[in-house]
């Protein structure tokens, strides 16, 4: 056992073990607990207290470690920190209340008037929306280039430039961001890598590895697991995360102890959950491909997909998201839709349960059909988002769907 860098509270041994399954039940939270709890308790509580005066300045004058107010930190949160961190292989890390709240603090933290920001276009919508629009208003400039052009991304680069950010694998098309290319081009520029690795969690790839200096999470997703919370993660080296943990406390959306209750408790069965996400999502994209009412399907770990190689790279597995398009006109894709009788029609990923999404009905439905079509988000486009049921069941669901589809 080895002791983490402190933040703020106190120390949180870290398991120096290999297996991530064993450091996803495990890791962070100290061994002897409150009561002799084999859970880790849920700290619920806005305020901490001190024993006596000498506390207070053994505290504040020499830095011995405390809890002292709820915004600052809480005991169950850093555990929730410190197993994050121990998965992803980073030095620290700052939970969030929600995958937003982690990638917006973050940005705000880094970036001054007068800076400039590259953000490839495939990006999660709100983190576009957000570069776009929002850092304007703090006269921040945004360079927006097409996900997959490496040289348009260095040439993107300014003296200015404070950072690159982008996404692996990408909405709904799951397109793999080079790792290797784009830390070269960041070490060539001095600029700060950031990626959004919700789609593949640290079970499926470690971007710290490649030498991102930060990992964004939508911890609601996989992580957590279960459909049930919002919660989210930056991670890094200290030094960053001082900064945006620093910036956390002002901004104030503190995540609350209950909510880092149910994202350890999901984080137990993380590895467990994805590898089976892993296994059911690349049978059902090997089906998908050869059915005869699929025009197209999206799997990193397809030798169809435009980035095969490189997913098999830097991930070690697929992920649990498989994108299709089926034959046919809107109709058909409603009816297909509208007989699934397990999958659930819902946005989100990463859960237990099978969702399934029509991108050009809920997230594009305020484009034009033209606009959409230019995205490449066609009427017949479909997003899977893989459970942990069985994956028969799943099958003969899309099955139905695809007679449905054909009747009419
Ligand atoms: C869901 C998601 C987010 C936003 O996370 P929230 O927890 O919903 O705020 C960001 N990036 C990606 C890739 C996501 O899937």
């Amino acid at each position: 056992m080895k002791k983490i860098a402190k933040s703020s509270g106190k120390k949180i041994p870290v398991l120096n073990h290999k297996s991530i399954s064993t450091r996803a039940i495990h890791a962070g939270e100290p061994r002897e607990k409150y009561a002799d709890s084999l859970m880790t308790p849920i700290i619920q509580t806005s305020t901490f207290t001190f024993k006596n005066s000498k506390a207070i300045e053994d505290y504040t004058k020499k830095g011995k470690e405390h809890f002292e107010y709820g915004r600052y930190g809480n005991p169950t949160a850093k555990i929730a920190e410190a197993r994050l961190a121990d998965l992803e292989g980073a030095e620290d890390c700052v939970v969030f209340t929600s995958g937003m709240s982690a990638i917006t603090t973050t940005i705000l933290s880094l970036v001054q008037s007068g800076d400039h920001i590259v953000i490839t276009d495939d990006s999660y919508k709100k983190t576009l929306e957000f570069c776009k629009s929002y850092l304007k208003q703090f006269a921040v400039d945004c360079t927006i280039v097409p996900f997959g052009d490496y040289d348009l991304i260095e040439r993107a680069v300014k003296k200015n430039t404070r950072f690159i950010f982008s996404e692996s694998p990408t909405n709904p098309y799951l397109n793999i961001f080079d790792l290797v290319k784009i830390k070269k081009i960041a070490a060539k520029h001095k600029i700060l890598t950031l990626i959004d690795s919700t789609f593949s969690t640290p079970v499926n790839q470690r971007p710290i590895e490649f030498g991102m200096d930060l990992v964004l999470q939508s911890a609601t997703k996989y992580l957590a697991g279960h459909n049930d919370i919002l919660a989210g993660a930056v991670l890094g080296k200290t030094e960053l995360i001082e900064k945006i943990r620093d910036l956390h406390k002002s901004m104030g959306g503190l995540i609350d102890p209950h909510c880092c209750y149910l994202l350890l408790r999901g984080l137990k069965t993380f590895p467990l959950r994805v590898k089976r996400q892993n296994e059911s999502a690349l049978i059902i994209a090997e089906f998908l491909e050869k059915h005869p009412c699929v025009r197209r399907v999206y799997y990193p770990f397809l030798k169809s997909h435009p980035h095969y190689q490189v997913a098999k790279e830097q991930m070690t597995g697929g992920g649990g998201v498989v994108t299709f398009d089926i034959k046919g006109t809107v109709k058909t894709a409603k009816r297909f839709m509208d007989a699934l009788k397990l999958c659930y029609i819902g946005p989100s990923l990463g859960g237990v349960e099978t969702l399934i999404t029509h991108p050009a009905l809920v997230s594009y439905y305020d484009y034009t059909r033209k606009a959409r079509y230019k995205l490449g988000i066609t009427d017949t486009l479909f997003r899977l988002a893989v459970g942990i049921e069985d994956v028969e069941d799943i099958i003969e669901d899309l099955e139905r769907g695809f007679k449905a589809g054909l009747r009419g």
